[in-house]
C-alpha cells in the first residue's frame, strides 16, 4: 500500500478527532482500516492519547488553578514592589554613609551650640540622636506606609474574588 494512504487515514484519524471530516472521508477512512492493521494501531492510540487526556483534566486538583493564580498574582506582586524597595534601601544606604561621614563634624558642631547657647549636655546629645537616627525613622514611615499599602490591596483583592 502507498505511503500517501497511511498518510490521508493519520490525518483524517486526528481531523476526525479535532474537527470532523465529511462522510466521503468517513468511508474511505473505513475502507482504509478495514485492511490496514497499522492505522487501526495508530487510531487505537489516538483514541487512547485522548482519552487519557481528558481523564488528565478531569483528575486535576481543583484547587490547583486557583494555587497558581495566587502564586502568579504573588510574583506579580513581587515585582511590582522591588523597585520601591530598592529605592527604599539605596536612601537608607547613602543616608547613613552620609550621616557617618558627618556624624563627628555635627557632633562638633552641636556641641559648640549647645555650650554658647548654655543648654545642659543632654540636650544636645539628644538633638545628635535624633539626628542620628533621623534617616531611619523616615524609613521606617516609610515602610509602615508601604506595608499599609499593601494590606488595603490585599484586602481589595480578597473583595474582587
Ligand atoms: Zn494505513
Amino acid at each position: 500500500m502507498s505511503q500517501n494512504l497511511h498518510a490521508r487515514a493519520e490525518r483524517l484519524i486526528a481531523q476526525e478527532r479535532v474537527e470532523g471530516i465529511s462522510t466521503a472521508d468517513q468511508q474511505w477512512l473505513r475502507r482504509h482500516l478495514a485492511d490496514c492493521p497499522s492505522c487501526v494501531a495508530h487510531a487505537a492510540a489516538t483514541e487512547q492519547a485522548i482519552r487519557s487526556l481528558r481523564g488528565l483534566s478531569v483528575s486535576l486538583p481543583p484547587t490547583l488553578a486557583s494555587r497558581t493564580q495566587f502564586r502568579v498574582r504573588l510574583r506579580a506582586e513581587q515585582l511590582r514592589s522591588e523597585p520601591r524597595w530598592r529605592i527604599v534601601w539605596t536612601a537608607c544606604g547613602i543616608s547613613w554613609a552620609f550621616g557617618a561621614a558627618t556624624a563627628p563634624y555635627v557632633w562638633r558642631g552641636l556641641e559648640w551650640a549647645g555650650h554658647r547657647l548654655g543648654v545642659p549636655n543632654v540636650v544636645w546629645e539628644l538633638g545628635f540622636g535624633l539626628w542620628w537616627a533621623l534617616p531611619a525613622a523616615v524609613v521606617a514611615v516609610i515602610l509602615l506606609m508601604t506595608d499599609a499599602g499593601r494590606s488595603h490591596e490585599a484586602d481589595w483583592n480578597r473583595q474582587a474574588n
